[in-house]
């Protein structure tokens, strides 16, 4: 198991591409830390199935990414009950659709807080550990959307920019570290996230369910198929081994050649 020892802090990861990330470190050994929001029961199972099926330490962290402060606890108690941080996944992230003009204030700030703050509060106390070990993967979960635009998603295109930018800022800084930054820019995976846009992208583009996924969604992905979020955790997986030493400050595309064109 190449990850054996290791610990990793996955943000976001009570669901999704963060769930799958997490259960894939785990697969290979190492400790991890779960995170975000959920009914109490069905992450404690997602927890002890970590646990029982890898054979590692699993512990729930209920920090809010927009609470700066809750963030570095998250880190600082991580660091405590398991000796380090040694991968740290930026995933948490939600998302909005809405004509510019009826943006709501509150959610461009949230999106901005959720999707790219929370990032630069957990590198920020995450990276002296890192530094000292002169080892450290953080590994930023972008978007397609770090890339190119699409109308109605102004927050979010937003964050993703910022957050492959603040990326590579991380690549520069810790380049001779051992530590290496990098995003993962997945186009659509099917995720719950993915599922609860379907209904405001109705409303805001006047389709039916089946236009939205076929006409919008997978319209710009031209092998018409989504992404798997065992597939993203593969590549997460990748970067945390040592053969993946050298990739720092990378946008890794992963999104059936939709930014190809
Ligand atoms: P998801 O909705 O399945 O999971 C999001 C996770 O973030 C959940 O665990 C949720 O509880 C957590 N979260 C939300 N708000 C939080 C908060 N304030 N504090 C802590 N945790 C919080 O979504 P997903 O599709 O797995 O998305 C994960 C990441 O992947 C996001 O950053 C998203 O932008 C990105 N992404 C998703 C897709 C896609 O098509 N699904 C494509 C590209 C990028």
């Amino acid at each position: 198991m190449s990850l054996s020892k290791r610990n990793a802090v996955v943000t976001g990861s009570t669901s999704g591409i963060g769930l799958a990330c997490a259960r894939a470190l785990a697969k290979e050994g190492a400790n991890v830390v779960i995170n975000g929001f959920g009914a109490e029961a069905k992450i404690e199972k997602e927890r002890a199935a970590i646990e029982t099926e890898f054979g590692v330490t699993c512990l729930y962290d209920a920090a809010d990414m927009t609470r700066p402060s809750e963030i570095g606890a998250m880190i600082a108690n991580a660091e405590t009950k398991l000796g380090s941080v040694d991968v740290l996944i930026n995933n948490a992230g939600i998302q909005y659709v809405s004509p510019i003009e009826d943006f709501p204030v509150e959610k461009w700030d949230q999106i901005i807080g959720i999707n790219l703050s929370s990032a630069f509060h957990a590198i920020r106390a995450a990276t002296p550990g890192m530094k000292t070990r002169r080892w450290g993967r953080i590994i930023n979960t972008a978007s397609a959307h770090s890339i190119v635009a699409s109308p109605f998603k102004a927050a979010y295109v937003a964050a993703k920019h910022g957050i492959a930018g603040l990326s590579k800022v991380v690549a520069l800084e810790l380049a001779t570290h051992g530590v290496t930054s990098n995003c993962i820019s997945p186009g659509y995976v099917w995720t719950p996230l993915v599922e609860r846009q379907i209904p405001d992208t109705m409303k805001a583009r006047n389709l039916t369910r089946d236009q939205v996924i076929h006409d919008v969604l997978l319209q710009a992905q031209p092998t018409k198929e989504f992404v798997t979020v065992e597939q993203v955790a593969a590549l997460a997986v990748f970067l945390c081994s040592d053969a993946a030493s050298q990739i720092t400050g990378a946008n890794i595309s992963m999104d059936g050649g939709w930014t190809a064109g």
